[in-house]
């Protein structure tokens, strides 16, 4: 197949197109390199099947594909955060011609949604069918509300025009081609130990997250995007745990060194619990992650160590 990865040049865009033209496919990947680089995709560039458009979603776009996966979007807080307006237009507009082009070719095409369309979740583990606890004018509403909004459309026109659509909500995933400063806390725990700078825990350090291995969630949404059983929304994700202030000390026990662990101002809204109820993954795809945290924030590690 001939495949449209939007945000292909970011973290899991880069590994996603890697799958793809793994699985003999040809990969037009677009971006705008706000947070992605084209360092993400020198080591398949050279692939013949491989073409890279700088080119931004919310602008409209046409190419002959039999498929496409939107993951277009700034996803750290600190890059969603710069510019609100943007990143609201990007998930929004972005959807929008993604859609379009969807309905004219008769694609398949894939949203990148979020656990953040939970927000601050009163419900535990969060299963599909909870609709949520988002502030709709607080600082990561722009994000939250953007997703929120996209899936909105990606199910209007699925109703209205029939496309063929995939919607996973994505869990916090971590992994090689990070960006180092993006602000994400695997990322940023792992640079200032591998520094020797203090770790930023963020609040009382209490707050949980529950942490996927890139290599697993690339299986899982290859495996949405080949059943033909439900548009979705699929939580994807890892459901293991943790504490910020856990995964300090975890990072630390990796990493070695003299960095102590230091506590920041909570961001507002930052949500107190998250962990996916993967239920339907498990059953629909017969998938569910096989990394461990250790394993993989080791992985990652190493990632870091060799980019320094
Ligand atoms: P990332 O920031 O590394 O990748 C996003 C990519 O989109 C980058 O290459 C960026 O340059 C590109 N981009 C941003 N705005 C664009 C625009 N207007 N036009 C074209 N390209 C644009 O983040 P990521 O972690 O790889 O996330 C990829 C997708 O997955 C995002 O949609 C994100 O919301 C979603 N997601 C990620 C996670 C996670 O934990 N990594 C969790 C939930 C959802
Ligand atoms: N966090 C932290 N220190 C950091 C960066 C983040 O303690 O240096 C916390 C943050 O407050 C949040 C959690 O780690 O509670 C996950 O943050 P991240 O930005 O990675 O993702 P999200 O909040 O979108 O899940």
């Amino acid at each position: 197949m001939r495949i449209l990865v939007t945000g292909g040049a970011g973290f899991l865009g880069s590994h996603l197109c890697e799958r793809l033209l793994a699985d003999g496919n040809e990969v037009i990947c677009l971006d705008n390199f706000f947070t992605g680089s084209k360092q993400n995709v020198a080591s398949f560039s050279a692939n013949p099947n491989f073409e890279l458009v700088r080119h931004d979603v919310i602008d409209p776009f046409k190419f002959e594909v039999d498929q496409i996966y939107n993951l277009a979007c700034p996803a750290s807080p600190t890059a969603y955060q710069y510019n609100p307006i943007k990143t609201i237009k990007t998930s929004v507009m972005g959807s929008i011609n993604c859609l379009g082009l969807a309905k004219r070719l008769k694609a398949r095409v894939f949203q990148a949604s979020t656990s953040e369309v939970y927000g601050d979740p009163q419900v535990h583990p969060q299963p599909e069918g909870y609709w949520g606890n988002v502030n709709p004018i607080g600082r990561r509403s722009c994000y939250d509300e953007g997703k929120r909004c996209a899936e909105t459309l990606f199910f209007d026109y699925n109703r209205e025009n029939k496309v063929d659509i995939r919607v996973v909500r994505i869990f916090n995933t971590y992994g090689p081609r990070m960006h180092e400063s993006d602000g994400r806390v695997i990322s940023n725990f792992i640079v200032q130990a591998l520094k020797g700078e203090d770790i930023t825990v963020y609040g009382d350090g209490s707050q949980t997250r529950s942490f996927c291995y890139v290599d697993d969630l690339i299986e899982g949404i290859v495996g949405v995007m080949r059943q033909t059983e439900t548009p979705g929304p699929i939580n994807l994700g890892n459901p293991g745990e943790f504490t910020m202030l856990e995964l300090a000390e975890r990072v630390l026990k990796i990493v070695g060194g003299r960095s102590k662990i230091v506590h920041k101002r909570l961001p507002a809204d930052d949500p107190k619990q998250r962990m996916p109820d993967i239920s339907l993954a498990k059953r629909l795809l017969k998938w569910e992650p096989a990394v461990a945290l250790e394993d993989g924030l080791k992985r990652t590690v190493a990632y870091f160590k060799k980019r320094r």
